[in-house]
């Protein structure tokens, strides 16, 4: 056991750049930090689409939203608009909150599920004040009740921003490619890297950003991995930018294909398009022209082929190696959620940062709430997939029939027979998230609370009505999302 002062970051990337900014920002002054990046091998490059946590790390940052929206051709979003994933032909609305008002013991959807039965119309997304704003292409903060959101960027732009803001720091860059590790023969620690130039780079901890080769958490260390595959089927993902057509929506579009989805991602000054597929089910040739069939403007770039594989690393922390990003698993980016897990990993870390040496017991503490995080969303994405009416192509039924893990099946059991949802422990998603999706894909629950029973006709009706009226008087008060970008954070080179 030795003191850890010296912290090797090893990929560039956001995963790469997030950490050094963040292990700067809290431990500059204690620790000495190196980042090394390969020019040649580059960045994945997509990853464009966040959820509202960002906005906690950037007050660590110190990184004011003005400034960071100018920076990296941002806009802003207030959810998810999912097209044709429970019906052809129908949309919902994943909000960044709740819907309508709650009362005590029973959640609003349960007054709206009784309202359903005794044939109301309207959606239950159009009782979310985010889903009404992003619907009219609306953003603003004016009132008494401030919509919950996040952010659309471009990648590239971010870990620039994030580079500078480490470079402040003290962090220093190397580029260069990483050739060879060096282990302790007693510990199994790794000792230094080599870069092809033949410089050796020691260091008492690294952490892992080189994206999915996984160069030091699998290729040096062979940590093992636990595949997914069977729940979520995608294994590559083609994308392109475009250029824009019409306002920046102010949130982010899903739109269910034969085979995947396809997102639609607005920045300032172009669009991020990307379908996400099976290559089991759909041909590299039939995703490309699905892509280039269903976009709204010109490209301004090649399609690009990505490949993946869902799953997790089996630790993210295994000795002194720390993985991050693509490196320590991935989802599939359906729920934008893979820069947030990279988040929350740089703040676990911090908070159990090992100075005095490494200790068993903080990594056991680190890998069990990481499992137990990503499980959580995993079986969130899989809900998407698996609550369908969709039997219009093999995937879809492969999708529909699959057996989903036992914790995914009592979650659905739950909501289908009695309307009730749980958030469990510290689960990502809380129950709105679940309601918005299970309901937004056709799954109407069987029952309501009966606390709902308890209201009066009269009361039940104008509760309906005082919900519907606030939303409206709150969008009528908001600028166009246009509008309010150019006036508060128009992007420096837009
Ligand atoms: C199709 C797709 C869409 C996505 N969409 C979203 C989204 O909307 N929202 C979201 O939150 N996440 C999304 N993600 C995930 C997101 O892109 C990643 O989490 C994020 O970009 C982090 O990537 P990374 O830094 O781990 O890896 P990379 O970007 O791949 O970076 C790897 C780095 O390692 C370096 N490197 C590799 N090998 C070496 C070597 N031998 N020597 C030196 N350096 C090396 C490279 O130079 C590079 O700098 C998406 C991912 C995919 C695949």
């Amino acid at each position: 056991m030795s003191d850890i002062n010296r912290v090797r970051i090893i990929g560039g990337g956001t995963a790469g750049w997030m950490a050094a900014a963040a292990l700067s920002k809290a431990m500059g002054n204690v620790l000495d930090i190196e980042l090394i990046e390969s020019d040649e091998i580059g960045t994945v490059g997509v990853g464009e689409a966040t959820i509202p946590p960002i906005r906690n790390l950037h007050l660590l940052l110190e990184l004011e939203e003005a400034d960071f929206m100018k920076a990296v051709n941002g806009t802003y979003k207030l959810g998810i608009e999912f097209r044709n994933w429970g019906h052809l032909g129908e949309r919902y609305f994943h909000p960044f909150a709740g819907f309508g008002t709650d009362m005590w013991a029973a959640q609003f959807h349960h007054y709206w599920v009784k309202a359903k039965q005794k044939g109301e119309k309207a959606q239950l997304d159009e009782f979310s004040y985010e889903a009404s704003l992003g619907r009219a292409g609306k953003f603003g903060q004016t009132g008494d009740h401030k919509a919950a959101y996040a952010y659309h960027f471009d990648a590239g732009l971010y870990a620039k921003l994030l580079r500078g803001i480490s470079e402040g720091e003290g962090v220093t860059r190397t580029e260069g490619k990483v050739v060879d590790v060096t282990r302790e023969p007693e510990s199994g620690f790794i000792q230094s890297v080599t870069l092809e130039s033949g410089k050796v780079i020691e260091g008492d901890f690294f952490i892992d950003c080189s994206g999915f080769r996984g160069l030091l958490i699998e290729q040096a260390l062979e940590t093992g991995w636990e595949d997914w595959g069977q729940w979520l089927k995608s294994d590559r993902a083609i994308a392109v930018q475009t250029e824009t057509t019409s306002p920046p929506t102010p949130y982010t579009r899903a739109t269910a294909r034969t085979c995947g989805w396809q997102w639609r991602i607005p920045l300032q000054s172009r669009v991020g398009n990307g379908l996400v597929y099976s290559s089991e089910y759909l041909s590299d040739d039939e995703a490309r022209q699905t892509l280039l069939n269903n976009l709204d403007g010109k490209p301004l770039t090649d399609p690009r082929p990505i490949r993946f594989k869902t799953g997790r690393r089996l630790k993210q922390w295994n000795g002194n190696c720390l993985a991050l990003g693509l490196s320590s698993g991935f989802l599939e980016p359906l729920e934008s959620t893979s820069i947030h897990l990279i988040q929350n990993s740089i703040i676990r870390f911090i908070k159990l940062f090992p100075s005095a040496g490494i200790n068993p017991v903080e990594i056991e503490q680190f890998n069990r709430d990481v499992k137990q995080e990503i499980e959580y969303i995993r079986d969130f994405i899989i809900l998407h997939y698996h609550v369908t009416e969709r039997t219009d192509t093999p995937y879809w039924k492969a999708c529909r029939d699959m057996d989903v893990p036992e914790s995914l099946k009592h979650k659905i059991r739950l909501f289908r027979e009695t309307g009730k949802i749980f958030r469990e422990n510290n689960e990502l998603f809380s129950e709105p998230s679940w309601i918005a999706v299970m309901v937004g894909q056709g799954l109407l629950p069987e029952a309501y609370h009966p606390f709902v029973d308890n209201m009066s006709e009269q009361d039940f009706k104008n509760l309906f009505a005082r919900v519907r009226t606030g939303i409206s008087g709150l969008v009528a008060q908001q600028p166009s999302h246009l509008d309010f970008i150019n006036t508060h954070c128009k992007a420096n080179a837009a």
